[in-house]
């Protein structure tokens, strides 16, 4: 008996020989319990990056070869600590926990491992722990998003109003709820709350030369970056489609990738 799946927790141990083999891609989804604003759930990351991942998976799955982890709900989100219903995860725990599943799908036949990140906030952890479970297991590894991140060089929305800095709860991410979520939002505490002031700055803004530790209250007390009343579903439709399109061909560059 095969299980017809591709959620690697759902099969059977004797499976795992059976199925899983040194060609396979492991991927690990990572979300949030982030609070989103006063519009979208804390949830809004792990939605995002459960929902491209699954529908990618189902695409690709079979002629890649690829197995879905059940995703990290639980990550790095200290810049919204001071948001009560926000549970995160330290900088080192994060660490050790990603060094602890690195360590036990190094105990697997695959040797591709491909973390998918929901929350901009554990980005430059990833490309950490990418290297140390490289050095430390043989495994090689990978980091993707549903989409690029503004703060880390991302083209952002295509809403102007936004000053490229979209990177919170914004037109971009408030679209995929209204597509994926829609009785999750609120619309009607919607309200555009953009830092216009670093605008102005060529080096030191989000996404340029120059970065800056920053929590999210620092812009307000709302808790978002961005503007929300542009989102649409019919254009977190075209953006759900575009990041499962984009990471299904990223999956196929990452089966040809050899080291
Ligand atoms: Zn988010």
């Amino acid at each position: 008996m095969t299980t017809p799946t591709r959620r690697l927790a759902e099969l059977r141990a004797p499976e795992v020989a059976e199925r899983v083999s040194e060609r396979s891609i492991i991927v690990q989804p990572l979300g949030a319990v982030e609070q989103h604003g006063p519009h979208l759930p804390f949830d809004t990351d792990l939605v995002v990056a459960s929902e491209v991942a699954e529908a990618t998976v189902a695409e690709v799955g079979d002629a890649l070869d690829c197995w879905l982890l059940p995703p990290l709900a639980y990550t790095k989100s200290n810049e919204h600590a001071w948001s009560s219903g926000t549970v995160w995860l330290s900088a080192t725990t994060l660490l050790a926990v990603l060094d602890d599943i690195g360590r036990s799908v190094a105990t697997l036949p695959a040797r591709k491992l491909v973390f998918f990140n929901g929350h901009g906030g554990n980005s430059a952890l990833l490309g950490v722990a990418n290297r140390e479970l490289r050095l430390k297991y043989g495994l090689i590894t990978f980091l993707a998003h549903p989409g690029m991140p503004v703060d880390q060089g991302g083209a952002g929305s295509a809403n102007a109003d936004e000053l490229g800095m979209g990177i919170h709860g914004g037109t971009d991410e408030t679209s995929l709820m209204l597509h994926l979520r829609p009785e999750h939002v609120d619309m009607s505490v919607a309200t555009r709350n953009v830092p216009e002031w670093m605008a102005a700055n060529r080096h030191v803004r989000f996404g340029g030369r120059v970065g800056f530790g920053w929590l999210s209250n620092d812009f307000g007390p709302d808790g978002h970056i961005g503007d929300p009343t542009a989102a649409t579903a019919q254009r977190g439709k075209e953006l759900f489609e575009g990041s499962v399109r984009s990471f299904g061909e990223a999956l196929a560059e990452v089966a040809a990738f050899e080291l």
